[in-house]
């Protein structure tokens, strides 16, 4: 009968029962199968049995005196532990339901009934007890992976197919950022932000519709400091799957530590040689998509074995991370794009590297270099020491002088030790044609800044006629340069950079100046009172100098204030908005005249000028080249001439050098031209006599005179 149980060690079984008969036998028969049997009679002696002899299974009666067998299976299944998991199998009166159903309710794993057939008694036991085996196991396996999952760090999640948490369990680790969210309360989508919710919403339904695992990782902004979490997904039903987070922060960390010791320079955290040679490589494939240059800078710095020889290695270090930063800060000056300071790089000692991947003139490249050069130069406090340093750059350019990152980088550095051979702190093309074109400019900015000083600027002026009276209203002053055995440099050329290098703002106060003192200087000579129109930078507007130097150009000169007029272009408006409209009253207040220059190539339009106090509409030349012919160009002359007379602004037509121009302007109303049909722009000497002709104008005016076109001049 062994077999029948597969008892491994001897186990004990408790048979209570008031019945000494059935106790009897029910032992006998579990003896005999290998039980230890232990007896009790009544319910009190059943559970210090139990307490005693701990059995494996037990056999109980329900009737009994002092406590029936009900009380006894409860009291065992709530003393402890083993007690819960024991099986019960309780003897009942034979179609007593109300018992069978209490002893249920009791905690009983089964029932027997009396009187009991001892026959089929085995086969009942065996079954019990294999199933309490069974479950045993479970529970036991059960117990154990729940320890395991205890130990686990991830954090669980149950979560339907719509993305709904059903159960969640967040280990400490956590520290409550999902639970706190609100995970098991809401959706995923509800929860975390589109950019979290998609991927986990995407992987849900990957793994719930193809099967496996889903991988994928996110971060999340927690306490202001981001927490990466790794995802593992897989289905564990027809419309739910688990999810296992995992932190993986300390990894992601470590990873960028790593990665930053393997591609940057620990001093200054720039890039490092190879990390800056593999940007270089693809801005250089980029570049050769678009057609574009990129510019390689080899900066070196000039005698820098010397501080370190001077002030020792530390002071050497600082320095060397404090240019590290000024470079960056030149470059990032220099242009918006953040990727730029990306491609800083220290090759090590005291070289750098620059890569400028998008320019777009070459010259750009020279800009920036001397940017940096500037940056770098000015004095450093270190440790108590005022160090004075300076750079020598050394510039290639992609297509022109290599066409992969080793030739760029071995041609800049040549570059730089002609740099250094030049004097150091200035920087070298590597290629002598941009050399010359770089010198070219650069002699040119600085023949510029002497020009003032050498008395090398003269004024010419150039008539403007209002074209039905025939009389002169006034002219403009234009600007020539005189420059020292080149001949006249006209404004185009030298006017863009006088704007760069600011040498614009007291280059056109002297321009002020010289002309209203011409202007006082034809009243003087007993000419009839003129307009004076003086083109006006935009650096020039800015609200006290540009107002303090009319006042001052008025004074010197004695001119009244109606007689100057000032023309401004549109871009100089737009550019200071805010500035604008203040500065504008306040000369308006002076009694001066405000003209819009080149009107129609910017991009404001009349409704923004509306709100400024103006007078004067100049049409650009380039509307009135072609006109009478080119269709664009009547329609848009036409436009701002009514344009203009809807906001009670006098219009004058620029460059008009034909008779077709003039009558085609004249039939649209509108009242002044200036241009060569007239006069080209004069030296003052010639103007005084040009100015002497104006009765032959009012005659020739006469012979168009209509009778409705009275002038709108004087
Ligand atoms: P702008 O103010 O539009 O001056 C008119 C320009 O048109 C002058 O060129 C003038 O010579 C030219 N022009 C006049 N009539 C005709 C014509 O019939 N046909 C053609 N093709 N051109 C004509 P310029 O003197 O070369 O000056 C060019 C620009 O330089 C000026 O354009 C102005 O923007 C700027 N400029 C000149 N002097 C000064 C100055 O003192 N200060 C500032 N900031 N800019 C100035
Ligand atoms: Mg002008
Ligand atoms: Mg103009």
């Amino acid at each position: 009968m062994d077999a029948l149980f597969n008892l491994d060690d001897r186990q004990v079984a408790l048979v209570v029962d008031d019945d000494r008969g059935a106790r009897l036998i029910a032992s006998t028969l579990l003896e005999e199968s290998g039980f230890i049997v232990e007896q009790a009679a009544d319910g009190i002696e059943a559970l210090s049995a139990f307490e005693r002899s701990k059995p494996d299974i037990v056999l109980l009666d329900v009737i009994m005196p002092e406590m029936d067998g009900f009380t006894v299976c409860r009291e065992i299944r709530n003393r402890s532990e083993e007690g819960r998991h024991i099986p019960v199998l309780m003897m009942t009166g034979l179609d007593d339901m109300d018992s069978i159903n209490r002893a249920y309710d009791a905690g009983a794993t089964d029932f027997i009934t009396k009187p009991i057939n001892w026959a089929i008694f085995h086969h009942r036991l065996r079954y019990i007890w294999r199933s309490s085996i069974v479950s045993d196991d479970l529970r036991r396996s059960e117990m154990k992976n729940r320890a395991l999952i205890d130990a686990l760090p991830d954090l669980l999640l149950r979560i339907t197919s719509d993305g709904r948490t059903l159960e969640l369990r967040e280990p400490g680790g956590f520290d409550h950022v999902f639970s706190g969210a609100g995970v098991l309360s809401k959706k995923i989508n509800e929860v975390f932000s589109e950019e979290v919710s998609r991927p986990i919403m995407q992987n849900l339904h990957r793994a719930l519709t193809f099967g496996g695992m889903q991988f994928f990782e996110h971060n999340l902004q927690v306490d202001e400091e981001a927490r990466y979490y790794e995802w593992r997904i897989v289905g564990s039903g027809k419309d739910e799957a688990l999810a296992i987070v995992r932190d993986i922060t300390e990894r992601k960390r470590t990873e960028e530590r790593v990665f930053r010791l393997a591609y940057h320079d620990i001093l200054t955290g720039l890039l490092n040689r190879n990390s800056f040679k593999e940007h270089l490589a693809q801005a250089l494939a980029q570049a050769q998509r678009h057609g574009r240059y990129v510019a390689t800078l080899f900066l070196d710095l000039d005698r820098f074995k010397r501080i370190n020889d001077t002030f020792g290695y530390k002071v050497g270090d600082l320095l060397l991370q404090s240019v590290a930063e000024r470079i960056r800060e030149g470059v990032r000056k220099s242009d918006k794009p953040a990727r730029h300071v990306d491609s800083v790089s220290r090759l090590g000692g005291d070289e750098f590297t620059i890569l400028l991947p998008e320019i777009v003139h070459v010259q750009d490249s020279a800009k920036i270099a001397k940017r940096i050069l500037e940056s770098v130069s000015s004095p450093l406090m270190l440790a108590g020491h005022e160090i004075f340093i300076t750079g020598s750059i050394g510039i290639t350019v992609y297509p022109m002088d290599g066409e992969d990152p080793d030739t760029l980088l071995k041609n800049a550095d040549a570059a730089m030790y002609s740099a250094k051979e030049q004097g150091r702190n200035n920087y070298q093309f590597y290629s002598e044609a941009m050399n010359a074109s770089s010198f070219q400019r650069l002699s040119l900015e600085n023949a510029l800044r002497k020009a003032l000083d050498r008395q090398e600027f003269l004024i010419h002026y150039q008539p403007q006629v209002d074209i039905n009276s025939g009389k002169i209203i006034g002219m403009e002053a234009l600007l020539r340069w005189n420059r020292l055995e080149l001949g006249t440099v006209p404004p185009a050329d030298f006017i863009p950079v006088a704007e760069e290098t600011g040498l614009i703002v007291p280059i056109g106060e002297w321009v002020l100046n010289t002309a209203c003192i011409y202007n006082m200087a034809l009243q003087k000579m007993g000419l009839p009172p003129r307009r004076m129109a003086v083109n006006i930078s935009s650096l020039q507007f800015k609200p006290q100098r540009l107002v303090a130097a009319i006042t001052s150009a008025l004074k010197a000169s004695g001119l009244d204030a109606r007689w100057l007029e000032i023309e401004l272009t549109e871009s100089a408006i737009m550019k200071n908005m805010e500035e604008a409209s203040g500065i504008l009253r306040e000369l308006k207040q002076m009694g001066l005249r405000v003209a819009i220059d080149d009107f129609g190539t910017g991009y404001s339009s009349l409704a923004h000028l509306k709100r400024f106090p103006l007078d004067i509409l100049k049409i650009d030349r380039s509307f009135i080249r072609d006109i009478p012919g080119d269709r664009d160009n009547e329609a848009i002359a036409t436009a701002i001439i009514a344009m203009a007379q809807s906001l009670n602004l006098e219009v004058i037509a620029e460059g008009v050098e034909t008779e077709e121009q003039l009558s085609f302007l004249r039939d649209r109303g509108c009242g002044a031209v200036q241009g060569y049909m007239f006069s080209p722009p004069l030296p003052g000497e010639e103007m005084k006599e040009y100015l002497k002709k104006e009765p032959e104008l009012v005659a020739w005016a006469a012979r168009f005179a209509k009778p409705m076109g009275a002038a709108r001049y004087r």
